[in-house]
């Protein structure tokens, strides 16, 4: 088949690179370079953020990378970006109209991808699926209180329509799907499929970051935002004497000390007495990270909300058992008691219980990291992930040309 995948604001080609890069750039390229392995013909666009960058890219995966001219040629922020999608709507339908590639089908990532692509898909006849990411509905209610909501106005209204248009709705986790029907979408349209990890990156041999073997090593890893809870994991250190904290993410190390983020968890650190045993490495490069994941004892995985989480999967994969907050996407990978732990979100004292007990039980630690493998190879590959969304393509492409022929 012919699948275009719609990812505005997240280019694939950032993944691996040093700058910051979120799960949705992650899951674009892994999927794409799934779909590929399936036999697809796979095009991503993208919006065209810089003037050095070509019409189009073919990656050494076998997807190509169109750069779509639509709003200023530069980093334009994500919440900044809905005056634009008209024109990359408009774009995208003259290219599948009138040029030499139409899609069999559309796959749309986040609502700002969803408003082009359908704009494109109802014009061109291309039926189109929607993966949202994030909901604003779920943002506004567990963003921080300390952070604004920065979505544009209208955007839960936005995601509404897209999800009563859309030919196929896919769902991250369970809890998504309750937000989604809460939300108005119909429930026949939603199909669960959770994304993968890469397994070749995030496996349980490979290098290992140094570490002191004296002292149990804690891993975190997420952007530097409210939501992901950093602050949670820092405040739960007390009750983890001897333990280290090695936490991942957010801008470059070099960038870290101008970062205001950063800042702040470093004061939070030392008002816990904790600042000797906690570490900012700022963002890694995908191979390295995986070399930090097998050098640790635990990950904490403690957002406030999760449409997926990517890192505790990778935790996973690289066998390192979980602590994770029973949230979103966590909730479904991580199966309490049998491959880690789960506590509420926003309950550093929880959290701190719960690590200093994994902490101190080998024989668990080993058991949730088996388990864990297990689930990961059964469940979380890229390969059943663009399998089940194959599935979903077709049952779409095919009922789209029932309706035009009895049209
Ligand atoms: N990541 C990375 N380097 C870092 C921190 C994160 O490459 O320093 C990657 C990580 O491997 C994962 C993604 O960024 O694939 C984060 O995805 P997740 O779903 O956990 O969070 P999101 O950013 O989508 O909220």
């Amino acid at each position: 088949m012919r699948i275009a995948m719609i990812s505005e604001h997240a280019s694939p080609l950032a993944v691996g690179g040093v700058g910051e890069i979120g799960g949705q750039h992650t899951h674009v390229a892994e999927l794409a370079t799934a779909l590929v392995g399936e036999g697809h013909d796979v095009r991503v666009y993208t919006r065209r953020d810089s003037d050095a960058q070509p019409d189009s890219v073919s990656t050494p995966d076998g997807y190509q990378v169109c750069h779509v001219p639509a709003g200023p040629a530069l980093r334009v922020p994500r919440d900044e970006l809905l005056p634009h999608m008209g024109e990359f709507g408009r774009w995208l339908a003259g290219q599948w109209r009138d040029g030499e590639w139409t899609p069999d089908v559309a796959h749309a990532h986040f609502w700002l991808s969803g408003l082009a692509t359908m704009h494109a898909g109802r014009r061109a006849g291309v039926p189109v699926v929607l993966t949202y990411h994030t909901l604003g509905s779920t943002k506004r209610r567990q963003q921080g209180t300390g952070a604004p909501d920065t979505s544009p106005p209208g955007r839960i209204g936005y995601e509404r329509a897209l999800g009563r248009g859309a030919d196929r709705v896919i769902a991250q986790s369970q809890e998504e799907i309750g937000e989604l029907v809460r939300l108005g979408v119909p429930r026949s349209r939603l199909t669960l499929v959770p994304g993968g990890v890469n397994e070749r990156l995030f496996r349980p041999d490979g290098p290992v970051a140094p570490r002191d073997p004296a002292r149990p090593r804690i891993i975190t890893v997420g952007r530097m935002v409210e939501r992901k809870g950093l602050q949670d994991v820092i405040r739960a250190m007390p009750a983890v004497p001897e333990a280290e904290c090695v936490v991942v993410g957010g801008p470059p190390a070099e960038l870290l000390p101008a970062d205001g983020f950063a800042r702040r968890l470093r004061a939070l650190a030392e008002s816990c007495g904790v600042a000797d045993r906690v570490k900012l490495l700022g963002a890694l490069p995908r191979e390295e990270l995986a070399s930090w994941y097998r050098s640790s004892d635990v990950l904490v995985a403690a957002p406030w909300y999760e449409p997926f989480g990517l890192t505790a999967l990778e935790g996973m994969a690289c066998g390192v058992p979980v602590v994770g907050t029973n949230v979103g996407g966590i909730a479904d990978t991580v199966v309490e008691g049998l491959t880690g732990d789960l506590v509420p979100p926003r309950d550093p004292r929880a959290l701190g219980t719960a690590v200093r007990r994994l902490l101190a039980d080998r024989v668990r630690r080993f058991a949730y990291a088996t388990a864990a493998l297990d689930r990961i190879r059964n469940r979380y590959s890229w390969k059943r992930c663009a399998e089940q969304l194959s599935m979903v393509y077709a049952a779409v492409s095919t009922a789209g040309r029932h309706a035009s022929a009895v049209a």
